[in-house]
């Protein structure tokens, strides 16, 4: 019966040249890559569909959100918690393997490559907690790595798996050009737990909000954010587009506050706030609109299916960068 094998897929080059190393063996490929209110799939499906990978998107918020709250390897510079991500990417796309019949796991990691993530002993880790690590395959480096069964029991022929190590690229450029690969999408990128603004916003959720819902995760992606009071929070647009999303993502017990004739932001306060946090964010409102500062403005407060106006000066520029998460 014909090897088959189901690759962690980014669809960076790294990964391409893994699939292309497999699958010039005659092991059959499927593409498994994974999806979350922090990165998308778009960069794997696109590249999946370039090169004639079957590709399986997984949705795996849920599980992803529950590691996030207390990664056991910690976060890296941001809220990105690397090797415990990779950890559980590795896990889920094991129990594919195990109950779908593939004979082994692979990815396009490069030892050393990443030095936190990708270091000797984090590739070993990694593989270890995810309960797999004798049938996860690394073939660009896999002649520096220890042998895994796959390769033991002869389902791939280690001898023509790779040995790269490191940060240059140099081998990769000489593997697309002998691959016929022109074109690929630039590497890392696209996480937004590597995002230092996108981070703070997040702990500040988690540790004032640890009730929080799928909803106030979109809105950290939009605006700017103000913390108000302890458990009352606004964002306020910064354009039309954000505008736009702050309304949509609305609710009806939020607070939706806009100045009265001249142009300006949407602003939210996600439920509701009282009488005073709402004054407050009618002023961040002013302040970041085109109305006048030398008196206070109109503006009007949507909540509950209730519109209620009323006059607020501009917060000061110095109360608003105090403000601001
Ligand atoms: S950068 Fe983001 S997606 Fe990639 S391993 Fe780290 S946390 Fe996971």
């Amino acid at each position: 019966m014909k090897t088959k094998a189901l690759e962690l897929f980014s669809g960076g080059l790294d990964s391409i040249l893994a699939f292309k190393v497999i699958e010039e063996q005659g092991i059959g490929v499927l593409g498994i890559t994974f999806e979350t209110p922090f990165f998308s799939a778009a960069k794997a499906r696109m590249t999946a569909e370039r090169i004639g990978l079957p590709l399986v998107v997984l949705d795996i918020t849920s599980e992803h959100l529950q590691m996030l709250r207390a990664p056991r390897y910690g976060f890296g510079r941001n809220m990105n918690p690397c090797i415990d991500c990779h950890t559980l990417m590795l896990r889920i796309a094991g129990q594919r393997m195990e109950e779908q019949g593939f004979d082994f796991v692979f990815t396009g990691e490069v030892l050393g490559e990443r030095p936190m993530s990708q270091g000797k002993q984090s590739l070993y880790v990694v593989a270890k907690n995810s309960g797999y690590s004798d049938r996860i395959l690394r073939p660009l480096s896999a002649r520096l790595l220890p042998e895994t069964e796959p390769e033991r029991s002869g389902k791939v022929d280690r001898g023509r798996l790779c040995d790269i190590q490191g940060r240059g690229r140099k081998r990769q450029m000489e593997m697309a050009v002998h691959y016929g690969i022109t074109s690929y999408p630039p590497p890392a990128g696209g996480c937004l737990l590597t995002d230092p603004i996108f981070a703070r916003r997040l702990r500040d959720l988690f540790n004032r909000h640890p009730e929080y819902r799928f909803r106030d995760i979109e809105l950290l992606k939009v605006g700017r954010h103000f913390r108000l009071t302890e458990t009352t929070k606004a964002v306020v647009g910064r354009n039309a587009s954000d505008n736009g999303t702050i309304e949509r993502l609305a609710e009806a017990c939020d607070a939706l506050i806009r100045v009265e004739h001249f142009p300006g932001p949407t602003v939210l306060v996600p439920g509701g706030g009282d009488e005073k946090t709402r004054r407050l964010a009618a002023g961040l409102c002013v302040r970041y609109s085109d109305a006048p500062r030398d008196h206070e403005a109109s503006v009007l407060c949507l909540r509950e299916g209730i519109m209620a106006p009323f006059k607020v000066p501009a917060v000061t520029p110095e109360d608003a960068e105090r403000l601001l998460i």
